[in-house]
């Protein structure tokens, strides 16, 4: 642009500007910003058409057009050339609309006598509010400049909007930020939870999207920019060297702080009349329009990079954020666009509820909400673009369900669900120091599943009889270096005396698959879950399987001390890992260390190989804990994360069930115990035909221990057994019509 027409586009934005200060109707402003924008333009035609709903666009004002056809006219999302630019983010820009693919022609508005078409949409951070367009009667193509121009000028009206510039009488956009909306998830954590929204990274709210000394901005901009390159150096010489993941991205953060074109096209929306924050969110706006139409995974990533660096300038230039004294509510429901397992134990019990725009099921934050028994959302998609700091929310993590600002007889009807639940609790509290003893005698083994001290006070209240799996790879996942072998001592040594004699089952390190250490070397595997993970690490690299396994003898101190391997998959993989133990037994008596009172060795069984291992190896094993989440992904070829699949198969299909009855059989003649530990033991169903398949101990996250033992203590495992003999003879693939049946034949 030259000097004149950065000055020409100053004089436009700062009167825009002028008409957000103005009092009256918001239908009185945009008529104003339209003739205002025409006439600086000088174009026949400045028409602004915004969002009625997420499907439809309404021409809200116009200068030039039919007045007649304004909240008249209306189109769907991607009719006409206007519904185009909405639904592509993407400006058209026509010397010919008339003949132009995808013109729609609206009588009412008196449009074919123009043109020249130039549209832009009015967006800002990827939320789409409307479409700006300017016309003219000549046959002529838009200049490079004029489309910039018109950039500039359609992210002010964006950012008037939010500030509510446009909310009022006459039709016009609702507020932002104030109508209730509904997100579908997936489920992450179950439970429900009311509360307010707590962001982990609060949206910046850029209250002068115009400035008036753009000498002045620019130095500001300069000035901010130099302290996020400080900041993102600083963190560079803080990544570990092993580090390489976390150090690519921060490289490349630093590329982009480091960036001259990046600089350079914020500080020409600079002088085009744009503060230093609206000339960021301008580029952070581009980034993400492109972030939704590129399908290469690295370059995604890249943008996601890009964005993270945005926010980070926009609050050192607002000095907005969390850490400016926001206080947390009270009820604080933790609402953002990922977190990290580490962060998001910093945040502890405190939070009711947690919503995610991304995670995953498996992903380490929600092995971490779980751990936490916290209601958790993920894939609510655009939920940390449109809640605000304090908002009401209500959760539902068993449905993946997320209101946010919802109308009151919603919240009606969820807390009706909460007090259902709630009393559901008590009766299930009630049942705490019982039996899981079925009708005709049989009695189940209440197991608890655990993996962090926050866990532990849930061995109380639960009423589980004792941790049938505790998943050691947590403490490493949440930590950003390798513990060492004393701190692990003292974590176990904790976990021992919080037992209370109680039999702990710990789980050597699981990790590879979907379980990375932040500081280890990433293997580039095309299928990590069948890859090198779990066992296969610890025998193959043993230095940190025996430093667990010493922190494990010491810890023990003399107490019994019960340990098994993830994953094995046949009999050498087990004599192998047995035989470490023995090994470092040996080294700690050599050493006059105090030996457990007595070491039993177990092992998990997760593929179907070891359900047909030789006798040898049921005769070996101290105990045997099925594995049920990866036996099931084996068994099927059905992979546990992927939505596409992994609901596919039932856990009651008679080929899976007759698999479980199988290994209890193996394990009954060789007198070697045998639980189940996956998600579907804590699934009352699931877990009553795993009983009737002849189980006798289930691990379970605490949560279930309730429900499922409500359940056992009210059915007869022979009648249940009758049912599902009598569906698996009648050539039934699943047996859960057959067990729903029996079930409402109970009282
Ligand atoms: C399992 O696979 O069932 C299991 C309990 O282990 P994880 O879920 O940790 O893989
Ligand atoms: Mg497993």
């Amino acid at each position: 642009m030259t000097e004149r027409q950065e000055s020409d586009s100053r004089k436009l934005l700062g009167r825009l500007r002028d008409t957000l200060a103005e009092e009256g109707p918001a239908q009185a402003r945009l008529d104003h910003i339209t003739s205002l924008i025409a006439e600086s333009m000088s174009t026949d035609v400045c028409s602004i058409y915004l969002f009625r709903d997420a499907e439809t666009l309404e021409l809200c004002a116009t200068e030039g057009l039919n007045p007649e056809s304004v909240h008249q006219t209306r189109m769907r999302l991607g009719e006409g050339l206007v519904g185009r630019v909405a639904k592509t983010a993407r400006p058209v820009n026509t010397e010919d609309a008339p003949s132009t693919k995808g013109f729609r022609y609206m009588p009412e508005t008196g449009e074919e006598i123009f043109s020249a078409f130039l549209g832009l949409p009015i967006q800002r951070l990827g939320e789409r509010l409307g479409v700006l367009v300017v016309q003219s009667k000549d046959k002529r193509q838009y200049s490079d400049d004029e489309v910039y121009a018109l950039e500039v000028v359609a992210m002010v009206l964006a950012e008037m909007a939010e500030l509510g510039a446009f909310v009022g009488e006459g039709g016009t956009l609702s507020a932002p930020h104030q109508r209730a909306e509904l997100f579908r998830g997936t489920m992450g954590q179950e439970g429900t939870a009311e509360g307010h929204v707590w962001l982990h990274e609060p949206r910046v709210v850029v209250t002068n999207p115009v400035a008036d000394d753009p000498v002045a901005e620019a130095e500001r901009l300069t000035e901010a920019v130099d302290q996020l390159r400080y900041g993102v150096d600083r963190m560079l010489s803080r990544v570990r060297p092993a580090d390489t993941d976390q150090r690519d991205v921060i490289e490349a953060y630093r590329m982009f702080a480091n960036s001259r074109s990046w600089m350079k096209r914020m500080q020409g929306s600079i002088a085009s009349g744009l503060s230093a924050e609206a000339a960021v969110e301008k580029e952070q706006t581009a980034a993400r329009t492109r972030l939704e139409s590129v399908p290469d995974a690295y370059l995604r990533e890249r943008l996601h990079d890009l964005d993270d660096l945005s926010n980070r300038l926009l609050r050192i230039l607002s000095g907005q954020g969390n850490e400016t004294g926001a206080e947390m509510p009270v009820d604080p429901i933790l609402v953002a666009k990922n977190i990290g397992p580490g962060e998001l134990l910093d945040y502890g019990r405190k939070l009711k509820g947690i919503v995610l725009d991304e995670g995953s099921v498996g992903s380490h934050a929600a092995i971490v909400a779980r751990a936490l028994a916290i209601p958790l959302v993920v894939h609510a998609e655009g939920i940390s673009t449109e809640a605000l700091n304090g908002d009401h929310i209500l959760v539902d993590g068993e449905q993946g369900v997320v209101h946010l600002r919802a109308d009151e007889n919603v919240v009606t009807a969820f807390r009706d669900k909460m007090a259902m639940q709630a009393q559901a609790q008590l009766r299930y509290a009630g049942l705490r120091g019982q039996l899981a003893e079925t009708l005709d005698g049989s009695v189940v083994a209440m197991h608890m599943n655990a993996g962090l001290m926050a866990d532990l006070p849930s061995l109380k209240s639960s009423g589980a009889e004792g941790v049938g799996l505790f998943r050691t790879e947590l403490q490493f996942l949440v930590r950003n270096q390798m513990p060492k072998r004393s701190e692990l001592k003292a974590i176990y040594e904790r976990v021992l005396d919080a037992a209370d004699g109680r039999r702990v089952q710990f789980r050597t390190l699981d990790i590879g698959s979907d379980k990375v250490l932040p500081y280890m070397k990433p293997n580039d595997e095309p299928n990590p879950a069948m890859g090198w993970r779990a066992i296969r690490v610890g025998l193959d690299k043993p230095g940190v399987m025996r430093m667990q396994l010493q922190a494990l003898i010491r810890a023990a101190n003399g107490r019994p001390l019960t340990v098994m391997f993830p994953f094995v998959a046949q009999l050498d993989e087990f004599t192998e890992g047995r035989d470490q133990v023995l090994r470092e037994i040996d080294r700690e008596a050599a050493l006059g260390h105090v030996l457990p009172e007595r070491v039993e060795i177990g092992a998990m069984l997760e593929t179907p190989s070891l359900a047909f291992a030789p006798w040898k190896f049921f005769e070996l094993a101290d105990f045997i804990s099925i594995g049920g989440n990866d036996l099931k992904q084996f068994f099927f070829a059905a992979d546990r994360e992927n939505e596409r699949v992994r609901r596919r198969y039932d856990t009651l299909n008679v080929s899976f069930l007759t698999l479980i009855e199988r290994i209890v059989a193996r394990c009954d003649a060789t007198n070697t115990p045998v639980s189940f530990c996956g998600e579907d033991a804590g699934r009352p169903l699931e877990a009553m035909c795993f009983a009737a398949m002849g189980l006798r101990a289930l691990s379970m996250r605490p949560a279930s221990i309730g429900p499922v033992k409500h359940l056992l203590r009210r059915v007869n495992l022979i009648d249940a057994r009758a049912a599902i003999e009598t569906a698996r003879e009648a050539g039934e693939m699943s047996v859960r019509p057959a067990v729903v049946e029996y079930l409402k034949g109970l009282a």
